[in-house]
């Protein structure tokens, strides 16, 4: 069974997906789940990954300052993550 759509032009409803069959004007189709041209929607459920920045623009010296940055900062997130792994099953 075909969904039914009501025209927002002239408000009859038909099957047609693409355009209205009374007045031919085309659907104004809005859907939620489309992924609406925004690249910042792929990565919407993936797991941040670690980049290490090979900016050629960049002295060596201050990469690596960077990058020991980076570095310290999952250092931090990979120590936060285990006390919370270890007070839950302390809690439990
Ligand atoms: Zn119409």
């Amino acid at each position: 069974m075909a969904t039914q759509l009501k025209c927002t032009q002239c408000g009859e409803w038909g099957e047609d997906s693409d355009r209205c069959p009374s007045c031919a004007a085309e659907r104004q189709v809005h859907s939620t789940f489309a992924n609406q041209e925004n690249p910042n929607r792929h990565k919407a459920f993936e797991m941040p990954t670690m980049e290490w920045n090979t900016d050629p623009q960049i002295p060596h010296w201050k990469r690596s300052l960077i990058n020991a940055g980076k570095a310290m900062h999952w250092a931090v997130l990979a120590v936060g993550g285990a006390i919370a792994w270890m007070a839950y099953w302390v809690a439990v």
